[in-house]
């Protein structure tokens, strides 16, 4: 076992009371144990499905699969032909807050989509006639690309922009704004990942300014009655619960939604729904997820020059050839 950091101790000491939970989190941070992967099923799941799958979890869609620690699912030929995408059980969870958003919904906009899980979540639960997946950094927008492409998500449209510019041309138009956050990625450290100076001050009050930043442009682009999903992979109270916080207490017209599926991990943090993953849990290596609704009423068409001009088409072997 690796030895704490005192920066991590006091982060365990700000996130819980009880000192058997404070050990359980710091020890699941400093001896990572092997966490079961998630498949999600973006084509129909075969009658025999190729993997030994765990017991499902409450907030776990029925297109999800939970498989057992072992299993490869990345390296089968039905990955390859676009059957499913993988990813780890915690993105499962940030996402289960789209279960509380009615449906019909009309546009998701995922502004920080690059791999594309979240993108690939979204449209899955919700199914929107438009969605926009968003990568600010260059070069993550092929991985992006491809792995929409792979999961047959061709109607999407891909951007690679700040998010200002989307607060900007294209305000209160999107019915869904997901924002899965650049952030210090303390949770990486419960999978056996290096996450360097993930628990300093300085980091995280970095990018607590990033986040805020990035949500202060988002929640423009979010449609009158529409939501907001915000996410992260970290644990730290500045970047999570008091972003949220912040944005409620700076755009009134934002509240927290309840997410009946997630009731058990309400966030003992905060004095408004919100949710979060321990890495203890063994569940997944934990995150923080909270649903934001716009009560505003005012109504914007939709700049569809805008979007023509900046998206690209993810174009289909035949359609491309
Ligand atoms: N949503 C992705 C998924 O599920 O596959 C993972 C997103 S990752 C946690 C955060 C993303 O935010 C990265 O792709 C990163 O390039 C992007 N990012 C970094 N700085 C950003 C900024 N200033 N504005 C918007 N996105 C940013």
């Amino acid at each position: 076992m690796g030895q704490p950091s005192k920066l991590l101790l006091k982060l365990s000491r700000r996130l819980f009371t009880e000192e058997r939970d404070r050990d359980a989190f710091v020890e699941a941070l400093t001896n990572p144990q092997p966490f079961p992967s998630a498949i999600v099923w973006v084509q129909p799941r075969p009658e025999q499905v190729p993997f030994a799958i765990a017991p499902a979890l409450p907030w776990q869609p029925a297109w999800v699969d939970r498989l057992t620690p072992d299993q490869r699912p990345g390296q089968h030929l039905l990955h390859q032909s676009g059957a499913y995408y993988c990813l780890d059980m915690a993105s499962v969870f940030s996402a289960a807050i789209l279960s509380a958003i009615p449906t019909p919904v009309k546009a998701v906009l995922d502004l920080c989509a690059a791999p594309g899980g979240k993108s690939l979540l979204a449209r899955q639960a919700l199914h929107p006639d438009h969605l926009w997946c968003n990568e600010v950094i260059r070069k993550r927008v092929r991985i992006l690309i491809s792995n929409l492409k792979r999961c047959g998500a061709t109607e999407a449209l891909v951007f690679n922009l700040d998010p200002q510019l989307f607060a900007e041309q294209i305000p209160h138009t999107a019915s869904v704004v997901v924002v899965d956050a650049p952030c210090s990625g303390q949770s990486l450290l419960a999978k056996g990942d290096s996450a360097l100076g993930c628990f300093h001050p300085v980091n995280i009050k970095k990018n607590a300014s990033r986040q805020k930043r990035i949500l202060a442009h988002t929640a423009q682009t979010v449609a009158a009655k529409g939501y907001l999903a915000y996410m992260t992979c970290t644990f730290s109270l500045e970047e999570n619960e008091q972003v949220a916080a912040w944005l409620m207490k700076k755009i009134p017209q934002f509240e927290a939604v309840e997410v009946p599926a997630l009731r058990d991990h309400a966030s003992p943090l905060a004095s408004f729904p919100c949710y979060r993953l321990w890495p203890q849990s063994g569940l997944g290596a934990g995150g923080f997820t909270v649903l934001l609704r716009n009560r505003g009423e005012s109504i914007e068409p939709l700049n569809l020059d805008f979007l023509t001009a900046h998206g690209m088409k993810i174009y289909t072997s035949e359609a491309s050839s």
